[in-house]
């Protein structure tokens, strides 16, 4: 199979931005994007994304998964970035046309079509190192998908816990934005490195934040908990579905400060889950936790019940065999 995230559609949705509004959106050839090389998001950053899913359900209907809140976070990354303000009925036109256009090319669960807003800078400065981009350009990619994880969540990962590095500046935590990664990366190459770790659960402080592209939930009997919203940290759309269909089922969900040290106290007892939630990994099972050259086992280091069945709950909706409650879908 091939990796997730290269193989796109042959088209995607286009609108540009020259300082005074949107353009009417178009589609365009997928494979090319004509800006200028002084183009201020490539060399300042000045750019943000999102990733959500268009899912196929039985009757051929194609639905797209929480999508307004996908868009309130593009439009609040380039508010942060100080790009040209995101206009929601023009963003939701170019997702849902795109998805409507290659409706055939969404794939059965557990696949998906992956679905990439991304959002840059295109004015030609380069002496506007500490001036906005007055112009813009956002586009839609399409990207039929797989499961993220090989082995669909049944395979537990190994976690590096760093208290010493941060993912990103601490005020750019809720952007996601470019820069982000690339400040990230070279803590998780040395995890990977030097640990044989999947993934670095960064907790500044001792404060469990967390990964390179996912949000972290201990899950503990009847209790779920998670670092409460600050801005320190991206908020994670599938984080709060998770969190939601756990209060359903009557567990009690914390959100709130979770040190390093009551994160180790807890993972060794049996029982103890962990997992990363995120749109790609949707709820993946944490199985070791390696800290200060010590390996802890999270509860017997194999993917939990629990967030097995979280994980079931929330595909179950996305795929159209459980009640869509909480209204979290929407027709192409
Ligand atoms: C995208 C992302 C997440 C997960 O967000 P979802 O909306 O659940 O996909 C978590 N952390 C970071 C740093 C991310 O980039």
């Amino acid at each position: 199979m091939t990796a997730f995230g290269t193989v796109f559609t042959d088209e995607m949705t286009i609108s540009w931005n020259d300082g005074s509004g949107w353009s009417t959106p178009e589609f365009v050839p997928s494979n090319k994007l004509n800006i200028h090389p002084a183009a201020h998001v490539l060399h300042y950053s000045s750019t943000c994304f999102e990733g959500l899913k268009a899912f196929r359900h039985a009757d051929g209907s194609i639905k797209i998964f929480r999508m307004d809140r996908n868009i309130a976070r593009f439009a609040q990354s380039a508010r942060l970035l100080h790009l040209p303000e995101i206009d929601a009925n023009v963003t939701t036109r170019m997702i849902v046309d795109a998805v409507a256009k290659y409706a055939d090319e969404v794939p059965e669960p557990p696949g998906s079509m992956y679905i990439r807003p991304t959002h840059m800078g295109t004015e030609p400065a380069v002496g506007k190192a500490a001036a906005p981009s007055v112009s813009s350009v956002q586009f839609v990619l399409l990207s039929p998908v797989g499961d993220y994880f090989s082995g669909g969540g049944e395979v537990a990962l190994r976690v590096l816990l760093d208290e010493e590095g941060q993912r990103c500046a601490p005020h750019m935590g809720m952007v996601k934005s470019g820069g982000n990664y690339a400040s990230a990366l070279d803590p998780i190459m040395r995890a990977k490195a030097e640990h044989n770790a999947a993934q670095v659960l960064f907790c500044p402080n001792g404060d469990v934040q967390e990964t390179g592209a996912a949000n972290f939930i201990l899950i503990d009997g009847n209790e779920v908990i998670t670092k409460a919203l600050d801005e320190s940290f991206l908020h994670g759309v599938t984080r709060d579905s998770i969190l939601t269909l756990a209060r359903d089922r009557g567990m009690d969900v914390q959100e709130r400060e979770l040190s390093v040290e009551e994160l180790l106290e807890r993972a060794a007892k049996p029982g103890c889950e962990a997992a990363l939630s995120g749109t790609a990994a949707v709820l993946t099972s944490v199985g070791t936790l390696l800290h200060n050259g010590k390996e802890y086992q999270v509860g017997d280091g194999k993917p939990g019940a629990t967030t097995q069945a979280l994980r079931k709950a929330l595909n179950d909706i996305q795929w159209g065999l459980a009640e869509d409650n909480h209204g979290w879908l929407t027709t192409v």
